[in-house]
């Protein structure tokens, strides 16, 4: 059983990086962000409450937020651990989720953070473009995609968030450095925190975070 946070700003790659770990561990990804634009796609009323927020690069409340993750990790696949990607963003979410877990006789493993500089971060985001079916990422410049506006992988459509748009993307890392940074600490105390240095390239990214949980976790 293992329950691992992935943290960084927007853009640091926990996407991708969760969904390597995925791959490595057999343990499902869970990405707070993906199911708020699922349940705005659908259109359901706290769906569309969240998009709202989420185009001012705001985060959803608390109480959603929390709801809506309490939903899917009480789903049969989360029963031995997951990785959660976006999700805890505020302490309150991270106490929440301590007190949930707790209650099962269960705790957060790891919390894994991702540490990318804010150029960088701004530069990554406003040329990323997302395959609407398997959500892999591209980037303009750095891996365009092999036929402009198609997955490689399995030939969906690339599409740019709306959240990736400049401004959009500096109000997003304001509200990272209000209100997720808090976060580190939380687990610090814990001795949970792992940071890792996210300019390494995917693949280099993907090794540094793999030896630090070996050198954390018993095996
Ligand atoms: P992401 O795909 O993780 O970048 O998330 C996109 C947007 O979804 C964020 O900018 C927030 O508006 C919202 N969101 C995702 N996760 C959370 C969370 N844990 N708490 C509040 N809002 C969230």
């Amino acid at each position: 059983m293992m329950y691992i946070i992935m943290l960084g700003a927007p853009g640091a790659g926990k996407g991708t990086q969760a969904d390597i770990l995925s791959r490595e561990i057999g343990l499902p990804r869970i990405a707070s962000g993906d199911l708020f634009r699922q349940a705005s796609e659908e259109g359901t009323r706290s769906g569309l409450a969240a998009k709202s927020y989420m185009d001012k690069g705001l985060l959803v409340p608390d109480d959603m937020t929390t709801k809506m993750i309490s939903e899917r990790l009480g789903r049969p696949d989360c029963a031995s651990g997951c990785i959660l990607d976006g999700f805890p963003r505020t302490l309150h979410q991270a106490e929440v989720l301590d007190r949930a877990l707790e209650e099962q006789g269960k705790r957060i493993d790891e919390a894994i953070y991702i540490e990318v500089p804010d150029e960088e971060l701004v530069k990554r985001l406003s040329g990323r473009w997302l395959c609407r079916t398997c959500q892999t990422p591209y980037h303009a410049t750095s891996s365009p995609p092999e036929t402009p506006g198609r997955c490689n992988k399995c030939g969906g459509e690339l599409y740019q968030r709306s959240d990736d748009r400049q401004e959009t993307v500096r109000e997003r890392l304001s509200v990272f450095f209000a209100q997720t940074v808090p976060i580190l600490d939380h687990y610090k105390k814990q001795s949970k925190l792992i940071r890792v240095n996210g300019n390494l390239g995917i693949q280099g990214v993907a090794g540094a975070i793999i030896s630090a949980l070996k050198a954390s976790l018993p095996s």
